[in-house]
């Protein structure tokens, strides 16, 4: 496999900001936030998102229940 197509990425997005795959991996969703601009402007408001949400519970990781409410979301606008 050497592209991904948007539902790969929301698969693996949340491992991505975790910093938890693998570069070739890693390597590959850069390429598609190049090629994607759904995708980077989901990458960006996950990122802001989390940002806010460290600092709201001053801790290094996120609670669960905000990232599953960000992959809601975002399931719900990829559908559109
Ligand atoms: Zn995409």
């Amino acid at each position: 496999m050497d592209r991904f197509d948007c539902e790969d990425i929301l698969e693996l997005l949340s491992g991505y900001i975790d910093d938890e795959i693998d570069s070739v991996m890693k390597q590959l969703l850069e390429q598609h936030f190049k090629e994607c601009e759904q995708c980077l402007s989901l990458l960006h408001s996950l990122e802001k998102t989390i940002a806010l949400s460290k600092e709201a519970h001053r801790r290094r990781t996120v609670p669960k229940k905000v990232v599953n409410r960000i992959y809601y979301e975002i399931r719900i606008r990829y559908k559109r």
